[in-house]
């Protein structure tokens, strides 16, 4: 995580699962909690999710007090930005003497750091090639005498299997988007894209609960199965979005 992550990125050498670094973040450090001050963290619609329901909050209330959301310049989709408290900057869920108060639901990047994940896709291939890159923060004292961990022991130790499933189904709009040559949205596909993907209670309403005519063009199944995990509710939406916008996908 950091203010301009790309920065301090170490594009040398490419991580595979095996492969191995050194770091510990524990509590004793002079640093702790500094990488949590001053901050661009986006968040996914995954992050969001986890995030809205540990607060307990509806997805659009926790969008409007936390988030900025604006159109990404690379991507031309819009991205969620966590707004940082005024005056020090502060993530909103850190706590003095406490740290993340969010912790088992914190965001996929601050579960990923120090490694950040590169997924790559293309269109004649299935799936996704991933590989990591190591991040160096200025100050932060985690490298030294650092544990060594392979790729795959800090994915699991830090929960992040979850996270890149749903980026990865996030991604494929981003991929469809720019197979199709599209460079921008128009607003009512924006409110698409932040419904299926942002606000998973407002997709809920919408999809499950109103008067959608979709809805009767689903199996029965389907119907039920997202009704009652909103895990496949968030999947199912981020691919009504691709369908909607790029006509691609079942
Ligand atoms: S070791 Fe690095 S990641 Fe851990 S608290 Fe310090 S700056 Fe943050
Ligand atoms: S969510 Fe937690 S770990 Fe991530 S920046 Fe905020 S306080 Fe730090």
């Amino acid at each position: 995580m950091s203010k301009g992550p790309e920065v301090y990125i170490d594009q040398s050498r490419q991580l595979r699962e095996e492969d191995t670094f050194c770091f510990s973040c524990t509590p004793d450090r002079n640093c702790f909690t500094d990488c949590c001050y001053d901050l661009n963290l986006l968040l996914m619609p995954y992050d969001i999710l986890r995030i809205k329901n540990r607060l307990g909050m509806k997805s659009s209330d926790f969008l409007k007090d936390y988030t900025k959301i604006y159109v990404g310049q690379n991507s031309g989709l819009p991205v969620v930005l966590l707004k940082m408290k005024e005056f020090y900057r502060n993530c909103p869920f850190l706590e003095k003497g406490k740290g993340c108060t969010i912790y088992e639901d914190r965001p996929g990047a601050c579960r990923t750091y120090p490694l950040v994940r590169m997924a790559c896709r293309s269109s004649d291939r299935e799936g996704v090639d991933d590989f990591y890159y190591i991040i160096k923060e200025p100050g932060c004292e985690g490298f030294e005498n650092g544990k060594r961990w392979t790729v795959r022991e800090w994915i699991d130790n830090q929960g992040i299997g979850p996270y890149n499933e749903m980026n990865d189904i996030f991604g494929e709009i981003l991929q469809a988007k720019t197979e199709l040559g599209i460079p921008y949205l128009n607003a009512d596909q924006i409110d698409i894209f932040d419904l299926g993907c942002y606000d998973i209670d407002g997709f809920r309403q919408y999809f499950l609960e109103g008067p959608s005519l979709e809805r009767c063009m689903e199996s029965e199944e389907v119907i039920e199965a997202i009704s009652q995990d909103e895990v496949a509710l968030l999947r199912y939406g981020m691919r009504w979005v691709k369908k909607k916008l790029f006509q691609v996908g079942s």
